[in-house]
């Protein structure tokens, strides 16, 4: 496998970024020091240490939240025009546009994602979910119902509702996708007039307090977006378990979901999850494979496969099976191993090194549990987070590495043994978690069939990875609750509120 060394320089002005200080964003003002401890924020591909940020602690959160129920409460936001809401998205994402080679630079930094197949793309991503979420404000309404199906004698009734902003909602983002992920979040919750508190990653806080002077050169009202990066035990948990936050949106793992939900009981605030996966990719024996086997090496490691719609559980049937396995090898073998800066690299780092040691404990338990590793899954011998991406072939149903989201380059292959599509889709459904799938085939009837059997919030149908923010992005099972992107991440924002008339 080839190995990259060389690391381009950064921008003078993400070197002056970093340099400088990054204290944290709170009611429209930039608050140094934080009472959760500093953040050290390492490059995944060096091993060093690139800035400190100050960790939000309960004093940060408390007042974080006060702004936002002020500005909820009493400030211009909820009541501002739509458009004008709307306009400050745009000029959000028109400056998200003017700033692009620091915000991939700072993703690259902080997450090790490659520049060529990742970084690159999260700021276009940013600035085009920008414009997306802009047109939402002025669509917003509620419906008019006005037939009563038991009319009262003397009495009209007339029906209506309004959908009226949730309030203030806490974010908070995991490492793997940072910038995509917070406008993600921030898009839809703005959109629908809600005030925010954003919580980025410890490891990954860099694009999202970057995006802050963004903000603040856009003109948002004081309070209405406060940023405060901190650790998950600190101030993760304390915005889950705030009183005065009325919606928590959370990504990351199934296990913090869950203390999310309970945390989030004490006052009952709304909560979506967008947690784990173990996405089946269904390779059936008239797939073309000279398309297949491409989606599936770059679908199956991309961000390094720290993705959680990432297709590790791959079934493919046994007519295919070895050219499969042989191709998925190949492909894994010529990824370029590197920096992510170095526009050559197609395949970095892992986010921490106790990330890497996660994932080389599940390719050793691929290993003891009788999988074949035909490739890959050591890790380099040189500083930074690397590892070779690991293809396990003969893998079954038992075995942790197909049973668990490892989030790290290992894919499993297990042999389809049948033809019969409801005992595939038996294969397919067994896990979890229910985020992703998809179906490689070439015939539109057993295309439909697998599609609408897969119990999960995605299947695409010789495609892998949804991207267009038209669509759900949201699990069945234990994979969440509620979905993100598209018009349904906007009603995740908003109560509707029924009026009703006597006349
Ligand atoms: P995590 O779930 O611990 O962290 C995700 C976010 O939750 C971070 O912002 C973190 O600060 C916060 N957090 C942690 N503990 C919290 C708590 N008690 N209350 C509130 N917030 C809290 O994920 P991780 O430890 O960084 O990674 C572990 C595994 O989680 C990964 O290997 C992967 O399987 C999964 N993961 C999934 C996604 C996803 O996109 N679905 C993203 C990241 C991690």
């Amino acid at each position: 496998m080839p190995e990259i060394i060389d690391t381009p320089a950064i921008s003078a002005a993400t070197q002056a970024f970093l340099e400088s200080e990054q204290p944290l964003l709170i009611n429209g003002e930039w608050v140094t020091g934080g009472t959760g401890g500093d953040l050290d924020i390492i490059n995944p591909a060096t091993g060093e240490s690139i800035a400190t940020v100050p960790g939000a602690g309960q004093t940060e959160v408390d007042a974080a939240v006060a702004a936002a129920r002020e500005a909820f409460d009493r400030g211009p936001w909820r009541t501002m025009g739509a458009t004008a809401r709307a306009e400050l998205l745009l000029k959000l994402a028109d400056l998200v546009e003017q700033n692009m080679q620091i915000l991939s630079e700072l993703e690259v930094l902080c997450t090790g994602m490659p520049m060529t197949n990742a970084a690159n793309l999260a700021p276009i991503i940013a600035r085009d979910w920008l414009r997306y979420y802009a047109g939402w404000p002025t669509k917003i309404s509620g419906e008019t119902l006005a037939q009563d199906p038991f009319p009262v004698p003397g009495m009209e009734r007339f029906l209506m509702t309004r959908k009226e902003p949730v309030g203030v909602a806490a974010q908070i983002v995991p490492w793997n996708f940072p910038l995509g992920m917070t406008i993600m979040k921030l898009g839809p919750a703005l959109a629908a007039g809600c005030t925010v508190v954003l919580k980025p990653d410890e490891h990954t806080p860099l694009s999202a307090l970057f995006l802050g002077r963004l903000i603040q050169q856009a003109g948002f009202p004081a309070g209405v977006i406060n940023i405060i990066p901190g650790h998950g035990h600190i101030a993760g948990a304390a915005l889950a378990e705030h009183n005065d936050v009325d919606k928590i949106s959370f990504t990351g793992s199934t296990e913090v979901g869950k203390k999310i939900i309970e945390a989030a009981k004490g006052n009952l605030k709304k909560v979506t999850l967008e947690l784990g996966g173990k996405s089946p990719f269904i390779v059936m024996p008239d797939a073309d494979l000279n398309k297949t086997i491409p989606m599936a090496v770059q679908q199956g490691y991309f961000l390094q496969s720290q993705n959680c719609v990432c297709p590790s559980r791959m079934l493919v049937h046994k007519d295919v099976y070895n050219q499969f396995v042989d191709g998925l090898a190949a492909g894994a073998d010529s990824l370029m191993i590197g920096p992510g800066l170095n526009p050559e690299t197609t395949l970095g780092p892992l986010v921490s090194a106790r990330q890497l040691e996660r994932v080389q404990g599940y390719v050793q338990s691929g290993k003891d549990e009788g999988a074949q590793l035909i490739t890959g899954g050591d890790q380099l011998d040189r500083p930074g987070n690397f590892m070779r991406p690991a293809v396990f072939a003969d893998a079954n149903r038992d075995m942790r590495i197909v049973r668990e989201e490892i989030f790290g380059p290992v894919l499993s292959v297990i042999k389809l043994e049948t033809d019969d599509i409801d005992e595939i889709l038996v294969q397919a459904n067994d896990t979890e978690y229910g985020l992703n799938g998809s179906v490689w085939t070439e015939n539109i009837g057993t295309a439909m069939r697998i599609s609408a059997g897969v119990r999960s919030g995605i299947v695409g149908i010789n495609a892998h990875t949804m991207s267009d923010i038209n669509g759900g992005l949201g699990g069945y099972k234990q994979s969440g609750w509620g979905r993100e992107m598209g018009e349904e991440s906007l009603h995740a924002y908003l109560e509707t509120k029924t009026i009703m008339m006597h006349y």
